[in-house]
This record gives structure tokens, C-alpha cells and sequence, in this order.
């Protein structure tokens, strides 16, 4: 799902991941819309269509940045909601993370079997998410059409090779982010704050857009400077 420009500029994505026991939802948007209402109403659609036992919705956040999280009053003290605060210690203790550069952590929603992985960077509580149904992989703020903000750059480098290192042995059907700033003219990025984007580039990145950003970053050494590449620039703040 995407939130609609006119409610918020960044009009991030939000994704809804259901099994046939528990769903995931990660990220509650940017604020100043209702976001429980439609997943409320998509949970009941899918328990009607297939005579489900969705029992648990866990909401969860591709990151703590307020743009991910401001929805989140909506899910608070409801029953059958588990809502995984912001912070990097509540998400490491909630998927089991045993460090920053711990494996994949495999978690079940229900013949639907997710892998989940901390990758630190962008911000301390990033992480990315793979369907092995799908084989989509979720990317939050750390890879996506757009500006790249990185915040430590040691743990972004460590968390981009992270990721190249899981899906070698993997299929990647598309790699999804929670952004789209690019233009679909290469090296064009739309200006903070825009709200109408009619040449908007596509969500979907691949795993050679992937190993281009890591190629990058290793050449950069750990001196991060702010680089542009066709789909993306890397942005060290
Ligand atoms: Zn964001």
C-alpha cells in the first residue's frame, strides 16, 4: 500500500504480509491518515475468502523514523495486535537478533515463512524483510529509489554487504523500498518535499541494483561521499 501524496509528501509504502496464522504489517505511515481502518478491512477480507484463523496482526517497522511510525497509535492496546515498538533494543528482542550482524531470522506466519535481517545504517532499528513465498525482498529507508540517507556508514557498508551475502544463495523476485524519489530519467532525483511526481521511476530494484550500491560503497573505503548512480545516490548525513 502506498500513502496518498496529498496526506504527506514522503508517501511512503506500507506492506501487509499475511499467513494463515499471523499477518505482518510494517510501518504505520506518515501521519495525518487512517491506516487501521484499510487493514482492518483487507484482514476481514482475507478471513472471508479463506476461512482463515489470522489470529495475531504483528506491527512492526522497517525503521524508527517518524515517516514509518506516526500511525501507530491506531494499533495500541487493541486485542489481537502486537505492536513492536520503534527502538532498536525492542526490535532485537522481539525477532531475536543476538548482535547488530547476526544472521537472518527466520519467522513463521504461518505456512508463509519470512527471514528477517538487522541492517543498521540508515538508522539503528533498520531492517529488511524477505517472502521466501514471493521472494520479495523489503528494504525499507536503506535501498530504494531515492536518496539513500546514511547515518553510520561502517554499519551501512557492513549491512548492504549483509544483504548481497543473503540473496547469493537466493531467488529475489523484486527488491521493494519505502520511498520512491527517483525520476525515470537516470540520475534525477525529485527535490525534497514534492508532491507531484508524474515522471515518477518504478518501486522495484533488483539484485544487480543491489551489488551496484555494495560495489559502491566498498570502493568508497568507509570515506563515504554522496554519489549518484542511475537509480539511486548514496547520501551519507
Ligand atoms: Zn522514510
Amino acid at each position: 500500500m502506498r500513502q496518498p501524496a496529498c496526506t504527506n509528501y514522503e508517501k511512503p509504502f506500507l506492506y501487509l504480509l499475511i499467513g494463515s496464522t499471523r499477518a505482518l504489517l510494517i510501518d504505520t505511515g506518515a501521519g495525518g491518515i487512517d491506516v487501521a481502518a484499510p487493514i482492518d478491512s483487507l484482514l476481514t477480507a482475507w478471513r472471508a475468502k479463506h476461512g482463515g484463523a489470522v489470529r495475531t496482526l504483528v506491527v512492526a517497522h522497517s525503521h524508527g523514523h517518524g515517516d514509518h511510525i506516526a500511525g501507530d497509535a491506531q494499533f495500541r492496546d487493541r486485542a489481537g495486535i502486537m505492536l513492536v515498538p520503534r527502538d532498536s533494543a525492542a526490535v532485537y528482542a522481539f525477532f531475536g537478533f543476538r548482535a547488530q550482524r547476526s544472521d537472518a531470522v527466520a519467522f513463521d506466519l504461518g505456512d508463509r515463512m519470512l527471514d528477517v535481517l538487522a541492517i543498521p545504517g540508515h538508522e539503528p532499528a533498520s531492517i529488511a524483510v524477505y517472502d521466501r513465498k514471493t521472494a520479495v525482498l523489503l528494504t525499507g529507508d536503506t535501498f530504494y529509489p531515492g536518496r539513500l540517507y546514511v547515518r553510520d556508514t561502517a554499519a551501512f557498508a557492513a549491512s548492504t554487504a549483509r544483504l548481497v551475502g543473503f540473496t547469493r544463495s537466493r531467488q529475489v523476485s523484486a527488491i521493494l523500498g519505502t520511498h520512491i524519489e527517483q525520476a525515470r530519467t537516470p540520475f534525477t532525483d525529485y527535490p525534497v518535499g514534492t508532491v507531484d511526481q508524474p515522471d515518477e521511476d518504478r518501486l522495484e530494484l533488483s539484485r544487480a541494483d543491489l551489488i551496484m550500491l555494495d560495489s559502491t560503497v566498498r570502493t568508497m573505503r568507509g570515506r563515504f561521499t554522496r554519489t549518484r548512480l542511475p537509480r539511486f545516490t548514496i547520501w551519507p548525513r
